[in-house]
């Protein structure tokens, strides 16, 4: 099975995805973490072309062209591979994040991106895709702790772009009810993996 961890920045993505792996390692499942941008070498390579340069290095269109790139390489080297012996695969963005940031709130829209898709991953999609969610304020001051730790960010961008982020991804969510499901990400961390495990009760 492949399931994508979607949200905003600070949302709390990256630890619920371990603690998903860990319950589902539990259960006996052999269970795949990996993350976009990365996920692969070609596309760990990509990661640094986005995150490392300065802020606003890419335009919106080279920006897409660069996650589709990476997107391609990540599904074929690592995510089909996986699959094909029978382990489960939980990915920290995928597909969505694209229609999202660089297809919503970078303004390019869906169609491009989604061709973007056709072309570079043959309009590969996961079986269930979580949405977490939680208030501006809350994922702000999370993100408040993250950055000072140093971590890895598209910066440059303001509270009207991440605003069209989180609508975008609602939009998403609410147009393919049967692939996703929104989670409220407050309250304490077993609580969500709990909300994360009933949602995909279904699939296993
Ligand atoms: O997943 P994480 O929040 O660590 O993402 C790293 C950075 O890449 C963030 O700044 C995120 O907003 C950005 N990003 C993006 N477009 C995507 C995926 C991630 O701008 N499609």
């Amino acid at each position: 099975r492949f399931i994508s961890l979607e949200g905003g920045e600070g949302v709390g993505k990256s630890t619920q995805l371990r603690r998903l792996a860990e319950a589902l390692r539990g259960r006996g499942l052999e269970v795949v973490e990996t993350r976009e941008p990365g996920g692969s070498p070609g596309a760990e390579a990509i990661r640094r072309l986005l995150l490392e340069g300065a802020d606003e290095r890419w335009t919106a269109e080279a920006e897409a062209l660069l996650f589709a790139a990476a997107r391609a390489d990540h599904v074929a080297r690592t995510i089909r591979p996986a699959l094909a012996r029978g382990a489960w695969v939980l990915c920290d963005r995928f597909l969505d994040s694209s229609l999202a940031y660089q297809g919503g709130a970078g303004g390019l829209g869906g169609e491009a991106i989604r061709s973007l898709h056709e072309v570079g991953s043959h309009g590969f999609l996961p079986d269930r895709t979580l949405l977490l969610e939680l208030s501006p304020e809350r994922a702000a001051a999370r993100l408040a702790v993250r950055d000072a730790a140093g971590s890895d960010r598209i910066g440059g961008r303001g509270a009207d772009y991440h605003a069209g982020v989180a609508a975008a991804f609602v939009a998403l969510a609410e147009a393919d009810p049967a692939r996703f499901r929104r989670i409220d990400a407050s309250g304490d961390a077993d609580a969500v993996t709990a909300r994360l495990l009933s949602a995909i009760e279904d699939l296993s």
